[in-house]
């Protein structure tokens, strides 16, 4: 008859209750959605290259461009666990490795134009990518939807603000580092398995890798550019591993991972 498909997660009539997976070895379906932010639905990476190279040019009598480069990741690396993620512990660790490369005579101006590039990498207006708005009005109105991302609180509630999607999620989560049990903790607060979530994101590191280790779908959208302290391998063939050249591709997935054979219990 139309509509109906036996045991096969479909139509279920209400007075059973539904396969549990663990059973049935079913993919549960996705009833929560989390977005990353930075790009995933705007711009963020070339900013800090832009930034990088206005740095380069002030110290340019100081170190070579590479040598440099080398310093500050050095640096960004050893004070994320001071400053976490976004503008301010960049600027931070623009400073630092301003001192270190003038073997402490860098000038007050060059500081204070270090600081200054900051600011403005914390007023920049937004710039959305491809397709994010319309990927996340497509999925908002049947899946609970939620930003997840890490940075500056102020700085990510102004983007946010900016980017004029704020009213699409159900909750925004600003958090300072993206582990398997911080994405655990997000989804239980908000009353979801893992098992029924996914995130979508332009890092493997922290988008994908952990929700997939947590027991959720991870979905790659790769940006491009990606911050050296970003990348990670693709856990190619994982059952759970999604890949999408843009957000355009979203609910092409998601109907493709609702289908009749992603539905059928697997391994028998
Ligand atoms: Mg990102």
């Amino acid at each position: 008859m139309p509509g109906y498909r036996a045991n096969n997660g479909g139509k279920i009539p209400a007075r059973f209750a539904p396969p549990d997976p663990e059973k049935t070895n079913m993919p549960p379906r996705i009833t929560t959605i989390g977005f990353d932010a930075d790009d995933t639905l705007w711009q963020n990476e070339a900013f800090f290259r832009l930034t990088q190279d206005r740095f380069t040019s002030l110290l340019a009598d100081y170190a070579e461009a590479d040598h440099l480069h080398d310093r500050l990741l050095a640096a960004e690396r050893r004070n994320l666990g001071h400053y976490g993620f976004g503008v301010k512990g960049f600027v931070l660790s623009m400073i630092e490795t301003a001192i270190e490369v003038t073997d402490q005579r860098v000038s007050a101006s060059v500081l204070a134009e270090i600081m200054q590039a900051g600011r403005e990498m914390l007023e920049h207006p937004i710039e959305l990518l491809p397709h994010a708005r319309e990927a996340v009005e497509a999925v908002a109105a049947d899946h609970h939807v939620l930003l997840i991302t890490k940075g500056d609180l102020l700085d990510q509630e102004r983007k946010l603000a900016q980017s004029g999607l704020g009213d699409l999620f159900d909750g925004v989560e600003i958090v300072s580092d993206k582990t398997p049990p911080v994405y655990r903790g997000i989804f239980q607060r908000h009353g979801r398995a893992p098992e029924e979530a996914m995130m979508i994101g332009n890092s493997l590191k922290s988008d994908v890798l952990p929700v997939i280790a947590a027991g959720g779908v991870g979905v790659y959208v790769p940006h491009g550019l990606i911050w050296a302290l970003e990348q990670a391998e693709a856990p190619q063939g994982h059952p759970r591993y999604h890949e999408l050249a843009d957000l355009g591709g979203l609910t092409d997935l998601l109907h493709q991972l609702r289908s009749p054979e992603n539905q059928m219990p697997r391994n028998t």
